[in-house]
């Protein structure tokens, strides 16, 4: 490939072509990189936060810029684009704030007269990131990976050009030394000769579970660290005692923020049939409440979605799971006319061996599962290989806290709806991924977790 096109998915425009990096600039970049990133493992943790700190400033300072951006290139509601930078800015402050304590020596008694564990750089860390939050997917793993004293290559998804440069940018002029956070703008091909690369010490990876695979496979070849956070199938268990109204609420958010594209979206409703018709009613009412239309436009709730082919694969999963026998109770066919929407969309009387059960649904459609009781809802939450979020929703918090361990996912909240946080970890299990980001642990993935012994020996 070598051109790599930003367009806008709401109209369907062209908005610049770049050419890709060729291999010579692939090589000087990453030297740079490599360069700038011994530098910085030497710099002792607290002159390194004072940067993430000014990274925070600049993307507040240029907040409307970059939204705008975020909203030009992947189609998300623009008030969403701001959420999504103000995000950021928490993320890199949070880590300029624990950074140090995360990073501080731990002694631990032992035989020796003095043992302890320090943490200390891998050296560059090679992200490769999906388009559907262009700015949170890149700064969720970079503040940690850079307070840690690594530096970071990203390889952005190709329809998001723009964000990538611009995220280089904002590292550049927050101070941080030339090269450290280095955008590289090539294909997805190109991804396995970059975990090759011994200047990459280790992968993280953010996207879809069969793309996950092949990153898996290629780090493990060469033997270097990798986390993954993968696709899902988010279920959102509603059982009979719950606040029906509270959950239909959250219900709406949870599956149509982000137009459906969210890799933690609620795309699975569980629901106990004594209370299903109730909560049924309530998430269709609250659903056509959500305006569709141009994701510039202040009000719009619904924007468009990313690529036409994302909203072609949804409409056929749509179609097939209504050809298998569910409901459908709203939308469920493409928006005529320019970009690439797609209309709030909810299938009822989905069962477990229906498409939209059995597959990941990235965008703005919803199955209903109906289930006579609660080992049903945890069979048929479970009944999917994906595990990375779950809610569950229910007035008796006892009986929810016994849930929360019989759930096979990497978060399970109760009566609210699955977010990250910087100070939780986050991640997924089974097809899912493996490894967290955020938190203390999410910063020591990408650290050498090294045990330091001085002697002599006291047994
Ligand atoms: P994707 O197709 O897997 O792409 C993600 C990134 O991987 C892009 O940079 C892409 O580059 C690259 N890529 C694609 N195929 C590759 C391969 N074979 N080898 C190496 N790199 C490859 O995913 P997407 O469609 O953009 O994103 C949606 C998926 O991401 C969903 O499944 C969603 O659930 C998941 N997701 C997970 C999380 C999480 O935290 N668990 C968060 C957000 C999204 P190109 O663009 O150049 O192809």
């Amino acid at each position: 490939m070598n051109a790599v096109v930003s367009f806008n998915p709401a109209t369907d425009a062209t908005l610049a072509e770049f050419k890709a990096h060729d291999a010579a600039t692939i090589d000087q970049r990453l030297s740079r990189a490599a360069s700038a990133q011994r530098a910085w493992a030497r710099q002792p943790v607290a002159e390194r936060t004072p940067l993430l700190r000014e990274a925070a400033t600049v993307l507040r300072r240029r907040k409307d810029e970059l939204a705008r951006l975020i909203t030009l290139e992947m189609g998300k509601p623009l008030a969403e684009a701001v959420g999504e930078v103000e995000k950021c800015a928490w993320n890199l402050d949070h880590y300029a704030e624990q950074g140090p304590s995360f990073l501080a020596d731990q002694v631990v008694a032992s035989a020796a007269t003095d043992s302890r564990i320090v943490y200390d750089p891998l050296g560059l860390v090679l992200a490769v990131m999906p388009w559907n939050y262009p700015f949170w997917q890149v700064v969720r793993a970079a503040a940690p990976v850079l307070v840690g004293g690594n530096g970071m290559v990203l390889k952005h998804a190709s329809n998001v050009p723009q964000c990538a440069q611009a995220l280089e940018s904002v590292f550049a002029e927050a101070g941080f030394p030339a090269g450290l956070f280095t955008t590289l703008l090539v294909s997805a091909g190109a991804v396995d000769g970059l975990i090759r690369d011994p200047r990459i010490a280790a992968v993280t990876f953010t996207g879809s579970t069969p793309a996950g695979r092949q990153i898996a496979a290629a780090a493990g070849q060469a033997l270097k660290k990798q986390v993954l956070e993968l696709g899902g199938s988010d279920p959102f268990i509603v059982l009979a005692d719950a606040d029906i109204e509270a959950a239909a609420t959250v219900a709406v958010k949870a599956r149509f923020s982000n137009t459906g594209q969210s890799c933690i979206s609620s795309k699975r409703f569980i629901v106990e049939h004594a209370v299903a018709d109730a909560f049924v009613e309530a998430f269709v009412a609250g659903a056509r409440q959500l305006v569709v239309g141009d994701p510039m436009q202040a009000g719009t709730t619904l924007g468009s979605m990313a690529k036409r082919n994302l909203r072609e694969e949804l409409h056929a999963q749509v179609l097939a799971s209504v050809g298998e026998g569910a409901r459908l109770l709203m939308g469920g066919y493409p928006v005529e006319g320019p970009g690439a929407f797609y209309p709030a969309t909810i299938v009822d009387q989905v069962t477990p061996s229906m498409t939209m059960a059995r597959e990941e649904t990235f965008g703005p459609a919803a199955a209903i599962l109906r289930v006579g009781s609660v080992d049903e809802a945890v069979e048929v939450a479970n009944g999917t290989p994906f595990g990375l979020g779950a809610a569950v929703w229910t007035r008796d918090l006892d009986r929810a806290r016994a849930l929360t361990r019989r759930i096979d996912a990497g978060a399970v909240f109760v009566n609210g709806m699955v977010a990250s946080d910087p100070r939780l970890p986050f991640g997924g299990t089974k097809e899912s991924g493996y490894g967290r980001e955020l938190g203390a642990l999410g910063l020591h993935e990408f650290m050498n977790i090294k045990t330091v012994w001085t002697g002599p020996n006291r047994t």
